[in-house]
């Protein structure tokens, strides 16, 4: 590596300093440095400061210390760094995380880290030729693209069939305005491509598109892909699935994985004359390219995570702007929301050996399990909007970051504090956008309830018409009718959305009993509401599912599906799990919620529990033939 001096100076004042202090272990051979500093504090109160609070002296040494180890390392050569101790890997995760990291969780963090490389798509080899083995997957998002590098690196013949003209899934359906990922993007990205060129810490839809578009190029699935193709039905005749095609054609595949997504079917409201509005109405998953809303009267329908991020990015271009709240989000401070990465931590994460990894450890670990206690419902907590101590707190801060916001309009402060208890909905990430955009004088906060549309606009309970041009419906999605409107039927030409009735429901997310070889991705319970990415799930259960298809390559067997006992014993531990969490309690509604009022959506347990459960499939726990 050549680079000069002023460029590691210059890149090293850009350096998250914990990941730095890390790395250096593998320069120094010894963790031993890492005594003279003070650990970044990994709390509430350390949010807006990605340094943890280290005070600015001690980051200053740190960047002297870091200067001396690397340059002097360039000057000899750059030679193969060594293997830290460890003991010294382990102090540097202590130290990076703040705090004595649980015995739990230091095989499954040390694995995170890759340390001696980069992984594979998942850690499954297959042994056997595939033979006439063949996997039809479903869907080219992010879950679809990581299933087929994993049949690409295990030599498993497979094929994708995507609805729409290019990868990317939700990245290219969603492109509202002001469209992007709400995980920092240095962990929204498999583990096995880290990309160093993301231009902002949460990227824009148009950005995360590009990533997947080139992992795809790279991994070489696109000659696999068939675009503008939907797969209406799967069918197990015994030995195999028959997949037929949109166009009539039918596939046949020893193995389906449908990698749908959970957010894929637009939802407008039940409210009385939906479609007779005058002008453009639209969801904001299907947002019309060329839209115009210059100077015009515009109406939005929905206060979550899509109207959050549209309403400021238009509210400057509108004439004027209704926004229709029914229940107000609960926002979680994010100051560097929308901020570009700095050029030097570009640097160092392409160029400081292990830098990247320990980057991208600091992140792993800050979204784990840290808010997760706090939205566990305590019995005999009766405190009216929270549902334990720590919720409670949680909620504290949450109010008093809120009221900051507006200290100059209680007006508006009134409509926005949320009634149930923080977590009960995905918290919004906020970097105060949103509070600008209420501020302005265009703009309106309507929270009387919305009776119906019409030609003109919205009509108001209270018999106001709010009168409009344009109406957009940020109302969501149908996320608890998994799979819709695809037909699967499996042994004995049972019918997938029978055998659940409303209530998806899968053994870890992926497989169902008397469906054959017939995998999820992202699939029931998979989704996690304050910790992780949904990266992470995937590519566990990418691991898992490959490790389904080693048992039935290598082991020579033509059918597996989970066990009804087992696969309702995981269900009854996930059922009760989720209602005594803040998002399956009583009185509040969410798309976590089926019409049954289950929580078929969401993982109410720890990571480290779903690494551990998907890091390889018990052929015990499985139907097999
Ligand atoms: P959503 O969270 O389901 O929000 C829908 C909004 O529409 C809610 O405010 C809801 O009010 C309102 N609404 C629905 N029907 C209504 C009616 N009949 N009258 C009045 N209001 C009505 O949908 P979303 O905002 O599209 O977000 C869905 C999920 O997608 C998010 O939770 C997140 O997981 C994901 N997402 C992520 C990002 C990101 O990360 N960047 C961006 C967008 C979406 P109630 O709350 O009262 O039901």
């Amino acid at each position: 590596m050549t680079f000069t001096d002023a460029e590691l100076r210059a890149a090293l004042r850009d350096a998250h300093v914990p990941a730095l202090l890390a790395a250096l272990v593998h320069f120094a051979g010894s963790a031993e440095h890492l005594a003279g500093f003070q650990p970044p504090v990994a709390d509430m109160t350390s949010i807006g400061d990605e340094q943890g609070g280290i005070p600015l002296d001690q980051q200053a040494r740190a960047r002297d210390l870091a200067f001396g180890l690397v340059t002097r390392w360039r000057d000899a050569g750059c030679p193969p760094l060594l293997r830290p101790s460890p003991e010294a890997v382990r102090a540097a995760m202590t130290y990076v995380a703040g705090s004595e990291i649980p015995a739990a969780y230091e095989a499954f963090l040390t694995d995170e880290l890759h340390l001696d490389g980069l992984p594979g798509a998942s850690r499954v080899t297959i042994e056997r030729a595939a033979g006439d083995f063949s996997v039809v997957i479903v869907g080219a998002g992010m879950s679809g693209l990581l299933m087929g590098v994993a049949c690409k690196q295990a030599g498993v013949p497979f094929t994708t069939i995507e609805a729409r003209g290019e990868v990317g899934g939700t990245w290219t359906a969603n492109r509202y305005p002001g469209c992007r990922v709400d995980t920092p993007n240095h962990l929204y990205s498999y583990s096995f491509e880290p990309a160093h060129e993301w231009p902002y810490r949460f990227s824009t839809a148009p950005v995360l598109q590009g990533y997947f578009a080139r992992v795809a190029e790279k991994h070489g699935l696109m000659p696999h892909i068939r675009f503008g193709t939907r797969v209406e039905s799967a069918a197990w005749d015994g030995e195999a699935w028959q997949v037929t095609l949109s166009g009539g054609e039918t596939l046949r595949a020893r193995a389906v994985v449908s990698a749908v997504g959970q957010l894929n079917r637009p939802k407008m409201p039940d409210l009385p004359g939906v479609g007779s509005f005058a002008g453009p109405a639209f969801h904001s998953a299907e947002w019309p390219e060329g839209v115009d809303l210059k100077a015009k009267r515009v109406a939005v329908i929905g206060t979550g995570a899509s109207a959050f991020q549209i309403v400021p990015e238009i509210a400057g271009e509108v004439g004027s702007l209704s926004i229709f709240q029914r229940t107000p989000p609960w926002l979680l401070p994010q100051p560097f929301y929308h901020d570009a990465v700095a050029a030097g931590k570009n640097w160092l994460l392409e160029h400081l050996p292990f830098y990247a990894n320990w980057y991208r450890f600091a992140l792993f670990w800050s979204l784990t399990e840290f808010l997760l206690p706090a939205v566990a419902a305590e019995d005999g907590w009766e405190a009216p909007g929270s549902i334990s101590p720590a919720n409670a707190e949680l909620r504290g801060f949450l109010e008093m970051a809120l009221a900051a916001q507006y200290e100059d309009r209680p007006d508006l402060l009134a409509k926005l504090v949320p009634a149930y208890a923080p977590g009960g909905k995905r918290m919004l990430v906020d970097n105060g956008v949103w509070a600008a955009a209420l501020k302005r004088p265009n703009v309106e906060l309507v929270t009387e309830g919305v009776a119906g549309i019409e030609p003109a606009g919205v009509r108001l309970a209270n018999g106001r018409l709010v009168e409009a041009d344009v109406l957009i419906y940020a109302t969501g999605f149908h996320a608890s009718e998994f799979l819709m409107p695809m037909r699967v039927t499996g042994e004995g030409g049972a019918d997938l959305h029978d055998a659940w009735g409303g209530d998806a429901r899968a053994y870890l997310g992926m497989t169902v009993p008397g469906f054959p070889n017939f995998f999820m991705l992202y699939g029931p319970n998979t989704n996690i509401v304050v910790n992780g990415s949904i990266v992470f799930f995937s590519e566990a259960s990418v691991n898992y599912i490959m490790g389904c298809l080693k048992l039935l390559i290598d082991g020579g067997r033509t059918a597996l599906s989970p066990k009804r006992d087992v696969h309702d014993a995981f269900n009854l531990k996930v059922d009760s799990a989720n209602a005594t969490m803040a998002w399956g309690v009583d009185g509040v509604s969410s798309w976590y919620k089926s019409a049954s009022g289950r929580v078929a959506q969401n993982w109410p347990f720890s990571l480290v529990e779903y690494w551990n459960a998907t890091r390889a499939p018990r052929a015990e726990e499985f139907e097999v033939r």
